[in-house]
Formats: C-alpha cells, structure tokens, sequence
C-alpha cells in the first residue's frame, strides 16, 4: 500500500476506496492517444486488471501523442508496448491484451470481464459501435474524443444517462474526424477519462452524467451541455 499513500490521503478515496481501485477491472479500447494517457494514468493509480484492444502497429507519427510507447517499439503491436509500459510502472497490474478489432461477433467474452469500458478509439464507427456495445451489455462506458484543439467527453450509465445515439441520432459512421492531434490536448481528454474511471469505481457522483463536456484548449473555455436521454433512441430507449 506505500505505493499508494498518496491516494490513500485523499479522504474520498481513503484506505477502503484504495482497495475498491486495487480490485477494478477497466477496458481500454484504443491504445493510441487518449489510451495512452488514460492507461498510464490508471495504472499509476492502482487500477486492478487493465484490459487493452487495438489491432495497430506503432507507427512513427503516432509518437507525437502516444507516450505509452517509445521510438523503439515502432512495428510492434501497439497492445504489447502499452503492456511493458504499465508492467514497468506499476507490476501489480493484470494486463490483458487484445489484438483485434472490436465488432458484434467479439465483443461479448471480451466485455463481459470488465466493469468499465473507456472509449479510446479514433473513428466515429468504431465509437458508435463501443456505444452499442455498453448498452447491450449494460457496462458503464467513458466517452472521450479529440481533435486539433477541441474535445469532449461524458459518462454513459446504460439505460440510466443518456447514450451517444441519444445524443447524435443519426451519425455518418464514415465521416472522417480531422487527423491533426497535439499531445497535451489529447491528454486533457485523457486525464478526464481516466479521472472519471476511478470516480465511477469510487461510487463519487460524476457531473458528467447526463452532461457532455465540450473543450476548447485554445481558448482554454470549458462547457457542461445538459444532454437528455431520446425517447427515439434506437438503442437505449
Ligand atoms: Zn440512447
């Protein structure tokens, strides 16, 4: 627990919300840019068993933003540098590495091991598809995306908060979203992930249920928009 004295100083998470970290087990889905801050964070934090998908070699101009991983590990599986990376951090998490690409088929054994699902990945299609996927399976799912200097994230608690399709109803999967990315912006949204992970296995209240919050790093302006469950939702309604 020395590790960890300095969360166990935090009066909400205390000795016993120590514990509740040290046995949570979260999915991160993408081990790109925002996985990279949000499975770093996570780890250092003490999260029991971190579970990783990503089916993408590390690139070189993925090392603008994807710390987890280093110059060396370019043409590796992204899954397995992320993997040494936390086991270097922090060997007392269980790490369970995914090299695929999440669909309908898949996704059940996958999912069904894990308490939280965190949205890392880079494509509206493959978000939407985690969406669907979290409240199937009634998982609690962190939404997170970026892009250049903007960003946001919510908390979907299936069929309690409001879903992404309740939010945006009729999604082009194949729209791309701009690819230019800058490291601190993509790890604010990450750190806000992973914050909201750990509030969520703390059992504190997040404001971000039922709120998306919008970022704009470059004028450093922060929106809470109150969003409502759609009772057209053609998943969760
Ligand atoms: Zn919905």
């Amino acid at each position: 627990m020395e590790r960890y004295l300095r969360n166990i100083a935090i009066k909400k998470i205390g000795e016993a919300g120590q514990e509740r970290l040290c046995k949570a087990r979260v999915l991160v889905c993408g081990c790109g840019g925002l996985g990279s801050g949000v499975i770093l964070n996570l780890a250092a934090a003490g999260i029991g068993a971190i579970g990783l998908i990503d089916s993408d070699v590390l690139e070189v101009s993925n090392l603008n933003r994807q710390f987890i991983h280093n110059t060396e590990d370019i043409g590796k599986l992204k899954v397995l540098s992320a993997k040494e990376r936390i086991q270097k951090l922090n060997p007392e998490v269980t790490v369970e590495t995914f090299a695929l690409r999440l669909n309908e088929n898949n996704y059940q054994d996958i999912v069904k091991e894990y308490d939280i699902i965190i949205d890392c990945f880079d494509s509206y299609k493959s978000k939407f598809l985690l969406n669907e996927i979290a409240v199937k399976t009634n998982k609690p799912l962190i939404h997170g995306g970026v892009s250049e200097f903007c960003g946001q994230v919510t908390v979907i608690i299936p069929h309690k908060t409001p879903c992404l399709r309740c939010i945006f109803p009729e999604p082009d999967l194949e729209a791309k979203i701009p690819e230019g990315n800058l490291s601190p912006v993509v790890n604010l949204i990450a750190s806000i992930e992973a914050l909201e992970a750990i509030k969520l296995i703390l059992g504190i209240q997040s404001p971000l249920q039922g709120h998306l919050l919008t970022i704009d790093a470059l004028n450093l302006t922060f929106k809470s928009l109150k969003i409502n469950s759609s009772r057209q939702c053609v998943l969760c309604s």
